[in-house]
């Protein structure tokens, strides 16, 4: 029987966890390590009682709570909820789960309440601005304010130019999904946007980030980043270009332990199993890189193309957050939205109408 609500929302944010509970035990093992503990298809079960996640999953629930609760979609009106968050996860006890350096730097300083723009730590493009993002691309919301408050979300910790320009993308590539987009269209999209936004600065959103960066105006400045990413989804055609060799997609776009090369490498462990929800996540955590991230991420992509119903039976109970994951995913399901593609879309398979005019 087809359930007739995709439950995209829920699919995505939950998708999310499991790659990070997936990808947990195998962040820092080497690909061989991993195949040796687990099989040349990469772990596949949830394990523990409930599974636990990272800061990944943690920070993704810290803005997505942000986003639920402000009263309104602006920087004004989002940021201090962010921070608020940001902060509350620094000191949490919970907070025992490898977290990145450059978030703990920029929570101390957001905790002091000096302005973000001068707590960020202004030269970091680590993963860890995007892989908290994708709630972001959930929300019902016009595209501009989309790239703000991916790009804001991102700015409070990391502030170089790729941090912000792959937060947009990665919180753009779960919109289009949610949309109708099949999977195999995000390359390209995504690629289109980034020549598009190549020369926008949103200094509604941002203030003066610029500034701290060295560079000589505000468009060059974000150009950067997106011509870093533009670097990085080039690497990804190359490789989609190639068979698939069933090995470690870091060779082709990176470990991912910076923005770009997360997005990059998350969208083709995506795309080379845009079918099977869990062979996506187990090749996401069977990498020499950043597994945790990559796997969450290419979940959040996955299960938005699939909806809950793509996830094994049983999981959505077992991981840990399920409660907070549920309650997001009820609040921003729209049961009126575009039907599943679910498990029958040929990859190049074309755009639903829901994608059009966003
Ligand atoms: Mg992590």
């Amino acid at each position: 029987m087809i359930d007739s609500a995709p439950r995209r929302a829920a699919g995505s944010l939950f998708g999310l966890a499991f790659g990070d509970a997936l990808g947990r035990p195998t962040e820092f093992l080497t690909v061989a390590e991993i195949v040796g503990r687990y099989g040349p298809t990469g772990p596949r079960e949830l394990v523990g009682a409930p599974a636990l996640v990272t800061d990944d999953t943690q920070l993704a629930l810290a803005v997505a709570w942000a986003l639920h609760d402000a009263p309104g979609h602006t920087a004004a009106e989002v940021e201090p909820l962010l921070r608020r968050r940001f902060v509350e996860w620094s000191v949490s006890p919970e907070n025992n789960r490898a977290p990145g350096m450059t978030c703990l730097r920029a929570c101390g300083e957001l905790a002091r309440g000096v302005r973000w723009q001068e707590a960020t730590v202004a030269g970091s493009k680590g993963c860890g601005a995007n892989m908290r993002v994708t709630p972001v691309g959930l929300l019902d919301v016009d595209l501009d304010t989309l790239a703000g408050l991916a790009q804001l979300q991102a700015g409070l910790t990391h502030g170089h130019p790729t941090g912000l320009a792959a937060s947009e993308l990665t919180a753009y590539a779960v919109r289009l999904v949610c949309d109708g987009a099949a999977l195999a269209e995000l390359p390209g999209r995504l690629a289109a946007r980034a020549r598009e936004q190549r020369a926008v600065y949103r200094a509604d959103w941002l203030g003066d980030l610029w500034q701290r960066s060295g560079e000589r105006t505000p468009e060059e400045f974000i150009a950067r980043g997106w011509d870093e990413c533009l670097d990085a989804l080039a690497r990804l055609d190359d490789a989609l270009a190639r068979a698939d060799d069933g090995g470690d997609p870091c060779r082709y776009t990176g470990e991912g332990w910076v923005a770009e090369e997360a997005l990059a490498t998350a969208l083709l462990c995506a795309l080379r199993h845009p079918d099977d929800p869990v062979a996506a996540l187990a090749r996401g955590a069977t990498t020499a890189g950043d597994s945790d991230s990559i796997a969450a991420l290419a979940g959040a992509f996955v299960g938005a193309a699939h909806g809950l119903a793509g996830w094994p039976e049983g999981w959505a109970a077992r991981i840990e957050y399920a409660d907070q994951l549920a309650t997001l995913a009820a609040a921003w399901d729209r049961p009126d939205g575009p039907t599943p593609t679910g498990g029958d879309m040929p990859p190049g398979g074309t755009t639903a109408a829901g994608g059009a005019g966003q």
